[in-house]
């Protein structure tokens, strides 16, 4: 882990720990909060018993995420009793903070303050305010401090100080926040706000730097990677209208900067939407060997009544376009996907559709979550709820299927050489495997942590390779 910015340390700080749930995003969401903290002198611990100030920061994608964080907070106070605890404080951030705190300082009178999104950058003074206000009150949990204003505009920037929790080779770049699509299945818009992309200046510099501390591979996220740029179009940029540079910031144009920054490095697309792909991406791609040959594309569904409900703003033809351009004009790309069944009104036949094409169109990588009825969604409102006993076996058909295809393109691998990212010394990922995410390659003999190796692949072993 990695400090940056950090200033002269007084003598007696407070220690605040985290715990981070949820996504990338919400980890890199974490560091800038940490790197806040070191910036206004605190320490940080990574035992919550240690910790003066402890920081949960909350998912809010679907309901068993939901549970997930309520039961982190609900433990981290129980926790308190236990261990004589008392003067310890709790603050909860990320999506959950950011969208129900009003719901949430009724339920939970135990937390001290709620910051949302666009606080992130401001948890040292939250954590100073809450210190105070503990130091000053007599009356135990009077009033919760909520910090979270609505619709969020925040975007951090190459010096925001950060405070690392990936391995020291691996990075999440977000280089966008928020979404403009209107997904009907879909609460993320309403917690993070509107598309906001940084400047290519931010993102480069951003890269220069951890390429410098000796990063390996650097993962762009954002709610839509491909849309990146476009928000600062003057002309508005709609679904399915032709995507290029002559018009402005792109990814495309982006990448093209990326490539000529010197040092050994992987860029991962993560999070990219079927809607803004254009041939020009594809062919940038191409000619960028930076650009690991690995795209992170959700598609949700392919059935077309399907995606129209789900408003997913891109038609069946367009993706299976989309998908033969990809792999005819990016040669060895891996594609992961990921698939939502049992929304609300899927029949059979459209399920079918969807296994059909998953065997015609074999993912290296595939994910598929069972729907959730997300409050404050369209599809929530919808008739034709499925029940989950239907999901359950609807998942598990298509998670057999893609089992099956996944160990035949493991087991296609075998006998060739390939270039590997060293995690452990025996744990190591190829450009085909984002970190968390994917399969791993089991070495047979260690190899030097963070850095790239060329190893033969002699087996598999499930969905893992053996080297
Ligand atoms: S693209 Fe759709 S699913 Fe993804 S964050 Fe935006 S609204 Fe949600």
């Amino acid at each position: 882990m990695q400090a940056t910015g950090l200033p002269p340390q007084p003598l007696t700080r407070p220690k605040v720990g985290m715990i981070s749930l949820g996504c990338a995003k919400n980890l890199v969401d974490a560091e800038i909060m940490l790197g806040s903290v070191l910036e206004r002198g605190m320490e940080i611990t990574s035992s919550a018993e240690d910790a003066d100030v402890l920081v949960i920061n909350t998912c809010a994608f679907i309901d068993s995420a939901k549970e997930e964080s309520i039961d982190a907070i609900l433990e981290a106070h129980q926790q308190r009793g236990l261990h004589k605890r008392a003067n310890q404080r709790l603050i909860v951030s990320g999506c959950m903070s950011q969208r129900f705190s009003q719901e949430l300082r009724q339920q939970l009178p135990e937390v001290d303050a709620f910051i949302g999104l666009d606080q992130v950058r401001e948890l040292g003074t939250v954590v100073e305010r809450v210190l105070q206000k503990h130091r000053t009150s007599n009356a135990e949990n009077s009033d919760v401090l909520d910090f979270v204003t609505p619709r969020p505009t925040y975007i951090p920037d190459y010096d925001t100080p950060r405070f690392r929790l990936t391995p020291p080779h691996s990075a999440y770049l977000k280089i966008a926040e928020g979404c403009n699509h209107p997904c009907s299945f879909c609460v993320i818009p309403q917690m993070r706000g509107r598309h906001r992309s940084r400047t290519p200046e931010s993102v480069l510099s951003e890269i220069r730097a951890l390429v410098a501390e000796g990063v390996r591979e650097i993962n762009f996220i954002s709610q839509d990677t491909t849309y990146y740029g476009m928000d600062l179009w003057t002309e508005r940029a709609g679904p399915r209208q032709p995507v290029d540079s002559a018009r402005g910031l792109t990814l495309a144009s982006l990448l093209r900067e990326v490539e000529k920054i010197d040092g050994e490095f992987w860029i991962r697309l993560l999070y990219t939407h079927p809607a803004h792909w254009s041939d020009e991406l594809i062919a940038t791609i191409a000619e960028c060997r930076r650009v690991a040959r690995y795209i992170d594309i959700p598609l949700q569904h392919i059935d077309e009544s399907m995606l129209r409900r789900m408003r997913r703003e891109t038609s069946r033809t367009h993706v299976e376009t989309l998908i033969a351009k990809l792999r005819s004009g990016i040669p060895g790309i891996a594609l992961r996907t990921t698939f939502i069944i049992g929304f609300p009104g899927e029949t059979e036949t459209e399920f079918e559709t969807l296994l059909d094409f998953i065997e015609r169109t074999r993912f290296e990588r595939l994910g598929i979550f069972k729907y959730s009825r997300e409050e404050g969604s369209r599809a929530a409102k919808m008739p034709g709820q499925i029940p989950a006993k239907l999901k359950n076996e609807r998942h598990r058909r298509a998670m057999t299927l893609q089992q099956k295809i996944a160990h035949e393109i493991a087991a296609a691998k075998i006998g060739t050489e390939l270039k590997l990212l060293v995690d452990q010394p025996l744990v190591a990922r190829t450009e085909a495997d984002a970190p968390e995410v994917d399969t791993r390659v089991l070495l047979s003999r260690p190899g030097p942590v963070g850095e790239f190796i060329i190893r033969e692949i002699q087996g598999a072993r499930g969905y893992d390779l053996l080297a």
